[in-house]
């Protein structure tokens, strides 16, 4: 009985024991501090003075079972009294109470990493235009692998890819002038235009090779170059010439009874002209009804027949109509080709958004998309 009612006891004073010294680290954790050890070194003793005296009053086996009840008491009493005796001390020992870990502060944002100056840009376009090569000489061994395909269709092909990548690699080196020259801006956008123009081609000279191998090829390549385009328009946008957009005060400019112009009408850029006349060159004496759009012109003129009533239109100032009769005369397949006919109006080929599309390596046809969206083939 005396060493139940010990076993008691012990447990008792050892979680109290338990829960003070819990709440005296935390305090010397708040205040900066360690606690002290004693705490421990009682707990220790306790146990170890009770299991003496068990297994000299019980036995070995019953001392140290009983014991081990005694740890277990102490567990739960700690548990019981952890309730009140907790907050009671923390109130004795200043613990504030237990707040949760605030949220950790958000990391100050990285310093900004230096911008990189334009030369460090431009210089990195090198990566984009390697990838290009890299499409070039694998569309080389492409087509230098033995196939049924004739030599000299191959060898245009291979020019065509060697075309765009060299292009592309001297509108680089006119950029890197750019900023001291605007010209070589100028330049180094034409070479890119006409580069965009024999990529189109290439990509659909591996089109129609039709095999996997040539797909995969050409979206590489198309990539490849839409990444490059993407980072030379950022650099060369500075120093381009800014073209006037500025609306022209009329949608059809008379120059004379036989010679009209139509103006882009988001910018003023003449974008079409009819004229009753020669072409420069022409030493026979028949006339045409000269004209000429955003695709190109026509050689040497359309038929003068239709000069009559095509003029009469453009004084009336409908371009709905001239649009319409060029197309149903079939003196312009598609019909005026910078002609917006859902917004009846003229764009120029900047503002028309065309670009040319290849079949095998062939021109296929011309595609304009106006400001309001409005898609169409422009010149087929
Ligand atoms: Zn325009
Ligand atoms: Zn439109």
């Amino acid at each position: 009985m005396t060493a139940l009612l010990l076993a008691l006891a012990v447990a008792i004073v050892n979680a109290c024991i338990l829960l003070r010294d819990r709440v005296a680290k935390k305090a010397a954790e708040q205040k900066g501090t360690t606690a002290s050890g004693r705490g421990d070194v009682i707990f220790v003793l306790l146990f170890l003075g009770f299991l003496i005296y068990a297994v000299w009053a019980r036995g070995f086996l019953a001392g140290v079972g009983l014991t081990f009840l005694t740890c277990l008491g102490t567990v739960l009493v700690a548990a019981l009294l952890d309730g009140w005796l907790t907050p009671w001390l923390r109130k004795r020992m200043g613990v504030a109470e237990a707040k949760p870990q605030p949220e950790p502060a958000p990391a100050p944002p990285e310093p900004p990493a230096r911008e990189a100056t334009a030369e460090e840009r431009i210089w990195r376009i090198r990566d984009s235009i390697q990838e290009l090569e890299n499409a070039k000489d694998a569309t080389i061994a492409l087509l230098e692998a033995p196939s049924g395909m004739d030599t000299a269709w191959r060898d245009m092909w291979i020019g065509d890819a060697k075309e765009a990548y060299y292009s592309v690699v001297a509108a680089w080196e006119m950029l890197k002038g750019a900023s001291e020259k605007r010209e070589r801006a100028g330049n180094a956008r034409s070479l890119l235009d006409a580069a965009r123009s024999r990529t189109a081609q290439w990509a659909s000279e591996l089109r129609s090779l039709g095999t996997d191998q040539a797909r995969r090829l050409e979206a590489q390549l198309n990539a490849a170059f839409e990444k490059c385009y993407e980072q030379f328009s950022v650099e060369l946008a500075p120093y381009e010439e800014k073209p006037e957009v500025k609306p022209p005060e009329h949608r059809i400019i008379r120059v004379s009874a036989d010679h009209y112009e139509l103006p882009c009408s988001v910018c003023g850029k003449i974008s079409v002209v009819f004229r009753v006349g020669k072409p420069a060159d022409w030493e026979k004496p028949e006339t045409y009804l000269l004209y000429s759009g955003i695709t190109g012109g026509i050689y040497p003129g359309l038929n003068i027949q239709l000069a009559e009533k095509a003029l009469g239109l453009l004084e009336k100032g409908d371009l709905a109509a001239l649009h319409s009769y060029m197309e149903e005369a079939q003196a312009l397949e598609d019909g005026i080709d910078a002609y917006c006919p859902q917004c009846d109006a003229i764009f120029c080929w900047q503002h028309y958004n065309a670009y040319e599309t290849y079949d095998e390596g062939f021109y296929d046809c011309t595609y304009g998309t106006c400001p309001q969206g409005h898609r169409r083939i422009i010149d087929d």
